[in-house]
C-alpha cells in the first residue's frame, strides 16, 4: 500500500533537486567557507551562489540574511536578539497566543527571567484580534513576535497591520513565517515586518536549515558567538543544508508559481471539507473555515471521536495524517491553539489536521472521501447513541 501523505505542516520529503544540490555541495564544496585555500575558496563562492539564490527568492538583500539551523533557532535569535539590542526603556515583548510551542516556551522563559511578556489573544476562528494587540501597544515595548500562518488552523495573521501597529509604538515586529513562505507568494522587502523566520523543510527542503531575514540597519545581539554571518551567527556553515534551502525555494517557481499552487491545494481542500461533510452529516465541524487560512489545511474534528482514534482508522487506510502539531502530537493535551480559540477540551481532542502539499492529488482525496466515512459512521453512531442514553438518563435524574 504506498502512503497517501496529508502531513505537509509537519514536514515534507526533500526534493530530488535539493537532494542533488546537497550532494553536489558535500562533494564539491565541502571545505571550511572561512579557509584561505582553494577549496575554501570554492566554499565561499558556493556560500555566495546560494545566499543570492535565497535573496532572489525572498526579495530581500543576500545581507539581510542569516542562515541558522531552523525556525525555531531563528525565532529566538529574533527576540532574544532584537530584545538585548533594545534601547533602554523598552523592555516589553507581545507574542500571539497561538505561536508555535516552542516559541511559547521561550515566551515563559523569558517571563521567568523577569522580562514583561503579554500574549495577542485570538477570535473563536483563529484568526488575531487586532483590538487587543492595539490595547498591547506601549512606550516600553521592543517587539512583537508573530506568526504569518498558524501551523494547526491555517489561519492567516495580518502581519500588515500589526506592523503598522508596532511602527507606531516605536517597536519592532518578528514574523515566523514558517507556515507562510512556499504557500503564498513573499517578498521581505514589501511584508512589513523588520524580521522573519524560514525553515527549510516545510518547502521540501532539508530539515536542520533555516534563516532569519533581518531588515538592514536592525541592531541586533548574535545569541550564538562566532564570526560566521557576518558577527551575527557563529558555526561553521552548513553549506549542504543551505544549497538545500536554495534549491527549495527556486523549486517555488516564484510568486506564479506559489499562486498556481495554492489555487489548486485550495480547490483539493475544499473538495475534502465538502465531501467529508456530504458522507458525515452534522459530524464535521472545520476550525477557522471562514477565516483566510492557507490553502492546503484543513483542521476539523469528526464529532467528538478521539483523535487518537481518527488517526489510528487513517492509518489503517495508509494515510498519514496529525492531531495539530508534531512536535505537540504525542502528548494527549488539547492543543493549546484551540485552547487560545476557546475551543472546549473534549472537542480539542478530537481534532484532526489533514496538510495537503505539492504531492497530494485528486485521486488522494478521492480515495479518503471513498474509505474513511464508512469507517468513522458507525464510530459516530456509537456516539450519538451513547449521548442521548446521558441525556435519558439526565432527565430521569
Ligand atoms: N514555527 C512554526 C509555525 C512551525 O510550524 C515550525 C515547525 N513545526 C517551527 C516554527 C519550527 O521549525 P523548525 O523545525 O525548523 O525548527
Amino acid at each position: 500500500m504506498t502512503m497517501i501523505y496529508l502531513d505537509h505542516n509537519a514536514t515534507t520529503p526533500p526534493a530530488d533537486a535539493v537532494r542533488a544540490a546537497m550532494l553536489s555541495a558535500l562533494s564539491d564544496c565541502w571545505a571550511n567557507a572561512s579557509s584561505q585555500h582553494g577549496p575554501g575558496q570554492n566554499a565561499r563562492r558556493a556560500m555566495g551562489a546560494a545566499r543570492g539564490a535565497v535573496a532572489r527568492a525572498l526579495g530581500c538583500k543576500p545581507a539581510e540574511i542569516i542562515f541558522t539551523s531552523g525556525a525555531t533557532e531563528s525565532n529566538h535569535l529574533a527576540v532574544r536578539g532584537l530584545l538585548a539590542a533594545a534601547a533602554a526603556g523598552r523592555g516589553r515583548v507581545v507574542f500571539s497566543s497561538v505561536e508555535h510551542a516552542g516559541h511559547l516556551r521561550l515566551a515563559r522563559a523569558l517571563r521567568k527571567q523577569g522580562v514583561p511578556v503579554d500574549l495577542i489573544a485570538v477570535r473563536a476562528d483563529g484568526t488575531l484580534d487586532v483590538d487587543a494587540a492595539v490595547a498591547l501597544m506601549g512606550p516600553d515595548l521592543a517587539l512583537i513576535s508573530l506568526m504569518a500562518a498558524n501551523n494547526e488552523t491555517g489561519a492567516l495573521m495580518p502581519v500588515a497591520q500589526v506592523a503598522a501597529l508596532a511602527h507606531a509604538a516605536g517597536a519592532l515586529l518578528h514574523v515566523d513565517a514558517t507556515q507562510f513562505i512556499g504557500k503564498q507568494p513573499f517578498s521581505f522587502a514589501h511584508f512589513g515586518a523588520d524580521a522573519v523566520s524560514l525553515s527549510a523543510h516545510k518547502i521540501h527542503g532539508p530539515k536542520g536549515v533555516g534563516a532569519l531575514l533581518l531588515r538592514q540597519g536592525i541592531a541586533l545581539e548574535p545569541q550564538i558567538m562566532g564570526s560566521q554571518e557576518r558577527g551575527r551567527r557563529g558555526g561553521t556553515e552548513n553549506l549542504a543544508g543551505i544549497a538545500g534551502l536554495a534549491a527549495a525555494l527556486d523549486l517555488l517557481g516564484g510568486a506564479d508559481g506559489i499562486a498556481a499552487e495554492a489555487a489548486r491545494l485550495g480547490t483539493l481542500r475544499d473538495a475534502l471539507e465538502r465531501g467529508l461533510a456530504r458522507a458525515l452529516p452534522d459530524a464535521v465541524h472545520v476550525w477557522a473555515q471562514n477565516a483566510p487560512r492557507l490553502p492546503g489545511t484543513s483542521y476539523l474534528r469528526f464529532g467528538c471521536l478521539s483523535a487518537d482514534v481518527v488517526l489510528n482508522r487513517l492509518e489503517r487506510l495508509g494515510v498519514a495524517a496529525s492531531t495539530g502539531a508534531a512536535c505537540a502530537s504525542g502528548s494527549s493535551a488539547p492543543s493549546h491553539v484551540l485552547d487560545a480559540m476557546g475551543v472546549p477540551p473534549q472537542e480539542a481532542l478530537a481534532a484532526v489536521r489533514f496538510s495537503l502539499g505539492r504531492g497530494t492529488t485528486a485521486q488522494d482525496v478521492q480515495y479518503l472521501l471513498d474509505a474513511l466515512p464508512p469507517l468513522l459512521a458507525p464510530l459516530l453512531d456509537e456516539e450519538a447513541q451513547a449521548a442521548r442514553q446521558r441525556q435519558t438518563a439526565a432527565a430521569i435524574a
